[in-house]
């Protein structure tokens, strides 16, 4: 099984590149974001925290002016209960301002917390019943006043005692609650700020982690350019090199248009100079009709060259390529061979040569198409029947080696001039054209042969010598079946 990073990697390879240079910008670009983000947010939270701070020391201040004010106005009334003096009833007066005003605002403080809010109106609901009884206690100090003229007494101090420390428990109370109110403002906020402090610590890591995320990323796009540079790179070799090669195939195609169309050229000029004269001749009727038979004669015989060139041509078109495996059979060389050499025993006989055959014992097997393969080894003995003199040898030879088959042709003809050599597999390649044109070949014969060896995975080569004689040497798979 393929490691997960390999198989990350070929996933990547498949995707367009248009897609992984969204991606390579993408990584950086969300770490960037992210920061950005919890940067903000981190700014926000500082701004919000410092309100909150505000918020609860207006709410202290505020609880203590409300609760000096309450103590202020007590200490007054009962200063003025005792001396009877009215500039004690001044802080009571100023109470009776500021109660209200820190009620009022304490509300509009907490109206977002509904606890404290209903704890703010359990205080208003207290500081009214104090400011009642103090009201109530200044009311009557005129009663007592009378109460002590009639009776002429005094009243006991225990009594009046006791009548000032009326209220006395309300007003514990109300201090008490108030007290409580600004406490719970401080647990609030120090809830707050360690809610804040969980938070803040999310978005440091946040931010830490999108730090080491961005650098990563930033490093990978890198690399991944860098790839991505790479396979472009590749891409345009490759697209160079497909580009000479099609320009190597462009170039090889007109030549061989050019080549196709001269040697179409030259037949078809002679067939109609040829039915000119025969045209010419049987308006003349005094011409012998011997004279036109020959003008025939020629046309039909350079028809049929160029009509063999023609399927040449067609040949070398249709059969390019390796061929497709269910046209391949395997084929006994043995025999194929055999009766190639059966089939040649007379025209090499008419051609005064001897033609001798050397084939191993065992049968040798090969995977192809045996009517393409019998075509390319009559191309090498037409060949060899052609450039032989009258009284020279060919041989035809199979033989074995290194998991090959080997199929030699060998004449002891004219040979081959060295320089020649690298370009008689060209098409309408003739080493010496009026020497081929005499013997009638187009100069495709060996490009067929080569064509169709390659076509079955093999190999051809030649060796030649002036005067001497040429091998040609076809090497082939044998099959494993
Ligand atoms: P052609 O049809 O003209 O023979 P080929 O492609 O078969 O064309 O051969 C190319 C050239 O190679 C020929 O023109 C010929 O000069 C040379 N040639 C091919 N086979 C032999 C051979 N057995 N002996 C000498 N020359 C040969």
């Amino acid at each position: 099984m393929a490691h997960p990073i390999q198989r990350f990697q070929s996933r990547w390879q498949t995707l367009p590149i248009r897609v992984r240079g969204a991606l390579i910008i993408a990584i950086p670009v969300t770490c960037l974001f992210t920061a950005l983000v919890a940067f903000v947010w981190l700014k926000a939270r500082l701004v919000q925290d410092k309100t909150r701070v505000q918020h609860t020391q207006v709410v202290r201040f505020e609880t203590k002016r409300l609760l000096n004010a309450l103590l202020d106005a007590e200490t007054g009334v009962r200063g003025y209960q005792l001396t009877q003096r009215d500039e004690f009833l001044v802080p009571y007066d100023d109470a009776q301002t500021v109660v209200p005003e820190s009620l009022a605002q304490l509300e509009e403080l907490v109206q977002d917390e509904p606890q404290q809010a209903a704890r703010v109106e359990e205080i208003r609901v207290m500081v009214d019943d104090i400011l009642e009884v103090f009201q109530q206690k200044i009311a009557s100090q005129g009663e007592l006043e009378r109460i002590q003229q009639q009776a002429n007494t005094t009243v006991p101090a225990a009594s009046i005692y006791s009548w000032l420390e009326e209220g006395e428990a309300t007003m514990n109370a109300a201090r008490l609650e108030i007290d409580r109110f600004a406490e719970i403002e401080e647990v609030l906020l120090e809830q707050h700020r360690q809610r804040q402090d969980f938070y803040s610590q999310i978005t440091w890591i946040m931010l830490c982690v999108s730090a080491v995320v961005g650098s990563l990323g930033a490093l990978l796009a890198a690399h991944l350019f860098h790839q991505l540079e790479r396979e472009l790179s590749h891409r345009e070799t490759n697209l160079r090199e497909t580009n000479q090669r099609l320009e190597v195939v462009c170039e090889q195609l007109q030549r061989f248009t050019a080549n196709a169309s001269h040697e179409l050229r030259a037949p078809l000029a002679a067939v109609l100079s040829n039915a000119q004269v025969g045209l010419m001749n049987l308006e003349d009727m005094e011409e012998s009709p011997t004279l036109l038979r020959k003008k025939l004669e020629k046309i039909v015989g350079l028809t049929k060259q160029m009509s063999a060139l023609v399927s040449e041509l067609l040949f070398l078109a249709r059969h390019d390529g390796l061929l497709a495996s269910d046209t391949l059979q395997t084929v006994v060389l043995n025999t194929l061979l055999s009766n190639l050499f059966s089939d040649w025993l007379p025209q090499a006989r008419s051609h005064h040569l001897l033609l001798t055959t050397h084939l191993p014992n065992a049968a040798v097997m090969v995977s192809a198409d045996a009517g393409l393969l019998r075509q390319a080894i009559a191309n090498l003995l037409s060949n060899a029947c052609r450039y032989t003199p009258a009284g020279g040898a060919i041989q035809l030879r199979l033989l074995v080696a290194a998991k090959q088959a080997n199929i030699q042709v060998q004449d002891t003809g004219i040979g081959i001039p060295s320089e020649a050599l690298p370009h008689i597999f060209e098409r309408f390649y003739r080493v010496d054209s009026k020497r081929s044109k005499s013997s009638g070949g187009f100069g495709l014969g060996l490009a067929i042969v080569q064509q169709i060896v390659q076509a079955h995975n093999g190999d051809i080569n030649v060796t030649s010598v002036v005067g001497q004689g040429t091998t040609f040497k076809i090497t082939l798979p044998l099959s494993n079946r």
